[in-house]
């Protein structure tokens, strides 16, 4: 029995790097696949020897081995002290022999193996999804675009049109395995691999449906409408059942998970269920006391009553008008922080009336009347 040479076989130079690889067995597969070749046992044979040699030299690990030892970790080298003498264990000692077991065990003892012969459900998707703040707050239907694969209508998924569509695969005779001698220092082994042929299925896809190739899936643009709860907020998911990757062999789909991501807004922020927000007012409502509006979310506005000798910063909150809570038990609390407008140009009069402010003393004998003349000067009135 003769090494096999993986780079010979998959045609690509010793120093080929991963892509030149993928590339290579790509068009080896497309072009050696048993769907599609003439001679149909050659290959099988052919394609087989393409999927070992890229299983190996596409997993870093394997291909270090078979770099440094000439054969796949518990391929089958044939001559027993030959195998190992070109490259040797070196300075591995022991630890090469214990890589050595436990790659046989990886590749033989099928803990890993795919079952791909049985109905399976699909995969989930996850896409993120992003909404305002005004969407959060009052709930909203949303188109959402995914392109993801779908069960062919064609042929249901079946990847065949025909009830002859697959044929029993002549590599391994419909088992799906193929039994190994291996020689290892331990003594000879029989290792169960999966078969390269027919990637373990035990049958081979004859009659490809036209629509699908044979896939049993094809990728489709989608536009699913989503209900967005009034209350959501970031990091929460929204499970769409069944609009996920379809199954294999007539298993159910996945579904399909929204992380939602709620913006900040300009104007207000969001802690949990509570708003906050600023509002500026005159140094004279502030001083006097006044009725502002506050501009909140979606055009919802709140009065505020501001009472007399209110000091910058100061918090006024309006319960439960904040978020709406998911359960819609209740809502959060709207807090406004009001900032005081101190004036920076000044018209003669406004001047003339602040002088006189100032003189009339302490802020205990200040003159109502006056204030509110000044008030009048700056800001007109409102
Ligand atoms: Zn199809
Ligand atoms: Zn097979």
């Amino acid at each position: 029995m003769s090494q096999k040479d993986y780079y010979q076989i998959l045609g690509v130079a010793r120093d080929a790097d991963k892509s030149d690889i993928k590339r290579a067995f790509k068009r080896l597969a497309r072009e050696n696949h048993p769907d599609v070749a003439e001679d149909k046992a050659a290959a099988e044979v052919k394609f087989g020897e393409i999927n070992e040699a890229y299983s190996v030299l596409s997993d870093d690990e394997k291909k270090a081995y078979y770099d440094r030892y000439g054969h796949a970790p518990g391929a089958n080298q044939g001559d027993p002290g030959g195998g190992f003498g070109g490259g040797g264990f070196g300075g591995g000692g022991f630890g090469g022999f214990g890589d050595l077991f436990e790659s046989l065990f990886d590749l033989g003892g099928g803990g890993g193996r795919r079952q791909q012969s049985r109905p399976a459900r699909g995969a989930d998707y996850r896409m993120g999804m992003r909404l305002t703040l005004e969407e959060a707050f009052e709930g909203v239907t949303k188109e959402v675009e995914l392109t993801s694969d779908v069960n062919c209508s064609r042929c249901d998924g079946k990847q065949t049109l025909e009830a002859d569509g697959f044929a029993q695969c002549t590599t391994c005779h419909g088992t799906g395995q193929l039994h190994q001698q291996v020689r290892t220092p331990f003594g000879a082994l029989t290792q169960v691999v999966p078969c390269g042929a027919c990637q373990g299925r035990g049958r081979t896809l004859k009659k490809p449906c036209p629509d699908c190739q044979g896939r049993g899936s094809v990728e489709k643009k989608r536009a699913l409408q989503v209900k967005v709860p009034a209350g959501i907020d970031t990091g929460k998911l929204i499970r769409m059942p069944g609009e996920g990757a379809p199954g294999n062999l007539g298993g159910p789909s996945g579904d399909l998970y929204l992380a939602i991501e709620v913006e900040a807004h300009k104007t207000v922020e969001r802690r949990g269920n509570d708003l906050f927000t600023k509002k500026s007012i005159y140094f004279t409502d502030a001083t006097l006391g006044g009725e502002v509006t506050v501009d909140v979310l979606l055009g919802q506005t709140e009065t505020l009553k501001i009472p007399a000798g209110t000091q910058n910063g100061t918090v006024f909150r309006f319960k439960g008008k904040g978020m709406p809570k998911l359960d819609r038990s209740s809502r959060g609390d709207l807090n406004v922080m009001v900032e005081v407008i101190v004036p920076t140009k000044l018209n003669a009069k406004q001047k003339k009336l602040l002088k006189e402010f100032a003189e009339a003393g302490s802020q205990d004998a200040e003159p109502a009347s006056l204030f509110d003349k000044i008030k009048d000067a700056l800001w007109g009135g409102h």
